[in-house]
């Protein structure tokens, strides 16, 4: 017999599954909402015009291509610590922050969690409810028990903190609490400042270890204004980390391009961390790929670049909120009574639109608009053709 006749057919990524059924599909008029990717008013992945001259400039310059450092590109790991804690901050010129280029905001969450279980193997990790789809599955494939602590309250549209706070008061000293540091995925709902605050005390209360998602910094308002959760951990003086992603905010998913930072208690610390963190890396891929790092890097550290990019982040901002109101706006001129005016209010590419699974599959069959069963739809994917079709369809299936 083979050696892999035992082996069962694994469940299909729920998303990913979306994807393959929309590309199938032969309608025209299809719409793909259920993706996490921001699309231009065009329908296209944008090649955002800072990274494309960084990109030419490093063609052009011709750089052999030997194996960068385990920690991934100097300059690169530098930018990041920049962008998150803004120049000069003090975590960073007491040396209170490693980081390392990993592959991915996925990457680093997995050398992240795969160090976490080298030093608290019994350890649980706590998610919110609901959390991106990956948190889990990458949590408990680094060995870890992972629960939830309640988040989202489908009544209000917010988040329901005094639920979570009550949850991360209740929970065993080292138990690891996952937090969206902006732009929650799958829900939009983000925390106010000031329950940020609440949230830094009960992990100082509770001994908790914090592990910030960066996955959409400037998506919400910009990129200091989105470092509010960042900050608010920096000032306590606690050890968190931190999981950067800059899939979405330079459009370069494929080229895997993310950070983990770690903050100590030291600079001492840091030291002893870096090393155990370089273990676990040199241990699963040896070292990071050179050029998405190089790419952010010369955008980060050209005072030109970096305001092109700002620019053009900004554009992708502000897109999707036009993509907000616009689509409010349409339901209403659409005669539909429901109150939507909360997709104004969430942040980021996403909004948990309190569409049913039976709605959202009626879009699907009737409509060819695709979204997630939860209600869960990309904003990034709605465009100046479409949004008055999606109007039009969610009406009638309301
Ligand atoms: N974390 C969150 C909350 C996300 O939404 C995503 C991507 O969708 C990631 C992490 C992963 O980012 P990357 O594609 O850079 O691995």
């Amino acid at each position: 017999a083979s050696i892999f006749a035992a082996v069962e057919m694994a469940p299909r990524d729920p998303i990913l599954g979306l994807n393959e059924a929309y590309n199938a599909d032969t309608r025209t008029t299809k719409v793909n909402l259920g993706v996490g990717v921001y699309y231009n008013d065009e329908g296209k992945i944008p090649l955002l015009a800072a990274v494309k001259a960084a990109e030419q400039a490093r063609l052009a310059a011709q750089p052999p291509r030997g194996y960068q450092a385990i920690e991934g590109n100097p300059a690169y790991n530098s930018g990041v610590q920049n962008l998150l804690f803004g120049a000069g901050s003090d975590i960073i010129a007491e040396g209170r922050v490693i980081t390392a280029q990993a592959l991915g905001g996925t990457g680093a969450l997995k050398i992240g969690a795969d160090f976490l279980q080298r030093l608290n193997p019994n350890a649980t990790v706590y998610i919110s409810n609901p959390s991106w789809e990956n948190h889990r599955a990458l949590f408990e494939a680094a060995g870890f028990k992972v629960e939830d602590y309640p988040y989202y309250d489908a009544s209000t549209r917010g988040v329901d903190f005094a639920s979570m706070r009550a949850k991360l008061l209740s929970l065993q000293p080292g138990s690891v609490i996952v937090l969206h540091a902006c732009c929650h995925n799958p829900t939009g709902a983000d925390m106010t400042d000031a329950q940020w605050g609440e949230v830094v005390e009960a992990c100082r209360e509770r001994g908790l270890v914090p592990f910030l998602d960066m996955a959409y910094q400037g998506f919400a308002d910009g990129i200091a204004e989105d470092s509010v959760a960042v900050n608010a951990f920096a000032a306590s003086g606690l050890q968190f980390f931190i999981s950067s992603s800059f899939s979405k905010s330079f459009s370069l998913y494929g080229e895997r391009v993310g950070a983990l930072s770690i903050i100590t208690a030291s600079k001492e610390e840091s030291g002893r961390v870096l090393s155990q963190l370089k273990r676990v890396i040199r241990t699963n891929y040896s070292n990071p790929p050179i050029h998405g790092g190089a790419v952010v890097a010369a955008v980060l550290g050209s005072a030109e670049l970096r305001a092109q990019w700002e620019d053009e982040l900004a554009g992708m901002r502000v897109r999707i909120r036009e993509m907000r109101s616009g689509l409010v706006a349409k339901l209403q001129e659409r005669g539909v009574a429901q109150d939507f005016s909360f997709v104004i209010q969430q942040r980021g590419m996403f909004s948990y639109t309190g569409l049913t699974a039976e709605q959202v599959e009626k879009l699907r069959a009737e409509y060819g608009i695709y979204a997630v069963s939860t209600g869960r739809i990309c904003l990034a994917a709605l465009n100046s053709k479409n949004i008055d079709y999606v109007a039009d369809s969610i009406a009638k299936v309301l």
